[in-house]
């Protein structure tokens, strides 16, 4: 598997230059393009690693399914799916997406910004602070490190630059879809999005959805089984962005990606994969990050249909 996973870095490392660093959060401009890193943690308990997988990066977009997770867990199925939506937008991660003069809780998705945003009024906690917190703890906790801290550059650059979210925000606001002061709530948003991971928490968090909610090794159970189908049925319908379908068709498994150059894939009852590659394709996704993951699906039949 070492040597696969070797063969695989080298074979796709030529994609990282054709790849484009996300230049609209000033702070990821800081990346090194030519970066690229996978980590495997496996049902057997074995783990494999290659290339720049200790490389640190914002978790960016691969912190929804945790945001989901948590809400899931203090809410239950019923309350959230009654405020964030599953259907795929089919659109770019921060689309403005309301239509007839109308937005409803089906038009949300939590894999993308708007949902998201939603998605951190339902974490109970008796500030934004406090819910921030919690949802760093859960991090933690998933990836089974408790080192995982915020990358404070890029959640005070996302803070001062993110005029789009706040766009989203205030329009959610609009509709009666958030209650709570705007600012407190896109403060939990940028500092979920600035946590920062490696690929191996990713591996790790991903196995934990691919375990159906258990702790590799220790096999206690984190949350119920049904929240992971819950999770990670989104994930293979809307977690690569308006990529999915794609993604879907040549990887096959639930997959998130963020744009910091992160994907987290879960291979139900396999593995859970991390993966590092900051350069990004047109849609927001890693670029060479999808490269590996499409050979390493042919190579061992992971695709799940
Ligand atoms: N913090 C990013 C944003 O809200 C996350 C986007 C992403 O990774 O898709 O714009």
């Amino acid at each position: 598997m070492e040597e696969l996973l070797e063969e695989l870095v080298e074979e796709c490392r030529h994609y990282t230059a054709q790849g484009r660093l996300a230049d609209y959060i000033p702070e990821l401009t800081k990346g090194n393009i030519s970066d690229l890193g996978i980590y495997v943690t496996r049902s057997d308990g074995k783990h494999y690693q290659t290339g720049d997988y200790k490389k640190k990066f914002s978790i960016q977009s691969i912190v929804k399914p945790i945001l989901l997770l948590l809400a899931l867990m203090d809410n239950g199925v019923d309350y959230v799916r009654s405020r964030v939506g599953v259907e795929a937008t089919g659109k770019p991660f921060d689309a403005i997406n309301v239509t007839d003069q109308t937005l409803l809780s089906e038009h949300l998705n939590p894999m993308v910004n708007m949902g998201a945003i939603a998605m951190c009024t339902l974490l109970k906690g008796a500030d934004y602070q406090e819910r921030f917190l919690r949802l760093l703890e859960l991090t933690r906790t998933l990836a089974g490190n408790p080192e995982i801290t915020l990358d404070e550059s890029v959640y005070l650059s996302e803070k001062r630059t993110g005029n789009k979210n706040r766009a989203l925000a205030f329009l959610l606001k609009t509709y009666g879809m958030i209650d709570d002061d705007v600012e407190d709530v896109l403060d939990c948003y940028f500092r979920a999005c600035s946590i920062q991971v490696n690929c191996k928490d990713l591996a790790n968090i991903g196995y934990v959805l691919a375990n159906r909610g258990k702790m590799p090794q220790t096999e206690e159970r984190l949350f119920p089984s049904r929240y992971a189908n819950y999770v990670n049925a989104i994930l293979m319908t809307c977690g690569m962005y308006d990529g999915s379908g794609e993604f879907a068709v040549k990887v096959g498994v639930p997959a998130k990606s963020g744009v910091g150059g992160g994907i987290m894939a879960v291979v139900p009852t396999r593995m859970g994969i991390g993966i590092f590659s900051p350069g990004l394709d047109e849609k927001g996704n890693s670029l060479a990050g999808i490269k590996v993951l499409e050979l390493l699906s042919r190579r061992m039949y992971l695709s799940i249909f």
